[in-house]
């Protein structure tokens, strides 16, 4: 059977390139994100597959009689909540079998001067960019151990590595994302899992509509914002590359250089 690949975040923009990308090379996918509708709706975009099958996380069992055995699938999840990740991975795990890939991707972002932030704010931006990938990987890891090539990839940021005014708690979680994948890579190599960051500049998403024009302001070598499609390929490098654990991979353009 295909290898299966989930992707946290694959309903939009980087996540959901990355979950196409994935299923053009051949892999089953399992798109998870909040909004239900939004996750099918990628899933239904995605190549290959034999059709495609929603899961609500308390509701699986009518599932398990209508899924094929090369179907994608959405899942709804809010990966911030501990319950809802541990129901969500074991809903995947009995439905469609051993994971290879997990690709942390769901993010979000509140910016503001840190003397203006709420912290419900702050709590929100923690709670999705750094807890949720440490749930995500806690849930997914003990079936991926000793599957061959499994492997996690990490979202991290330009900004988590270089600092920006206006996105200190942004940052602060990208840059303990980054501290989170290394040391996790130590703990799961032995266990032939690989563990590996990718750290996008700006990227044209939904997440950055507002942002676009202030990246313009910063001088990015390669002259552009850049596109999903360029980070899935980067995404899809790291998930493969059999010899690479532990790794941080700049994908932007060059900008950090002039950050
Ligand atoms: P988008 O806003 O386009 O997509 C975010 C995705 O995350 C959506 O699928 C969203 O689905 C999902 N998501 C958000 N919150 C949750 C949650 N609590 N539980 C489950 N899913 C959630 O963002 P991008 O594609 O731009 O960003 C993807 C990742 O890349 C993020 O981690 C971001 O921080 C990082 N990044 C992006 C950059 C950029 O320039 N775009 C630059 C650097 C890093 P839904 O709302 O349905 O839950």
């Amino acid at each position: 059977m295909s290898r299966l690949a989930v992707v946290t975040g694959g309903s939009r923009g980087i996540g959901r390139a990355v979950a196409q990308l994935l299923a053009s090379r051949g892999c089953r996918v399992a798109v998870v994100s909040r909004d239900l509708e939004a996750a099918l709706a990628a899933v239904a975009s995605l190549d290959g597959g034999r059709g495609s099958v929603v899961i609500h996380v308390y509701s699986i069992q009518m599932y398990n009689s209508v899924l094929n055995p090369g179907d994608h699938v959405a899942l709804r999840c809010d990966v911030s909540q501990e319950q809802d990740v541990r129901t969500t991975f074991e809903t995947i795990q009995k439905t469609c079998g051993k994971i290879s890939y997990l690709v942390n991707s769901a993010g979000i972002n509140r910016d503001g001067l840190l003397l203006r932030q709420k912290a419900s704010d702050m709590r929100s931006l923690l709670g999705v960019n750094l807890l949720g990938s440490m749930l995500t990987c806690r849930a997914a890891l003990p079936g991926m151990m000793h599957n061959p090539g499994a492997a996690v990839l990490n979202m991290g940021s330009v900004v988590g590595m270089k600092g920006r005014a206006g996105q200190s708690v942004y940052s602060a979680s990208k840059a303990g994302l980054e501290g989170f994948t290394h040391s996790l890579a130590k703990e799961v190599a032995s266990r032939g899992v690989r563990v590996n960051m990718l750290i996008p500049g700006f990227i044209r998403t939904d997440m950055t509509t507002g942002l676009q024009e202030s990246a313009s302001l910063l001088p990015i070598p390669l002259g552009r914002v850049g596109e999903v499609e360029e980070v899935a390929q980067a995404a899809v490098f790291l998930l493969l590359s059999p010899y690479v654990t532990g790794h941080a991979l700049l994908v932007d353009g060059g900008v950090s250089l002039n950050m």
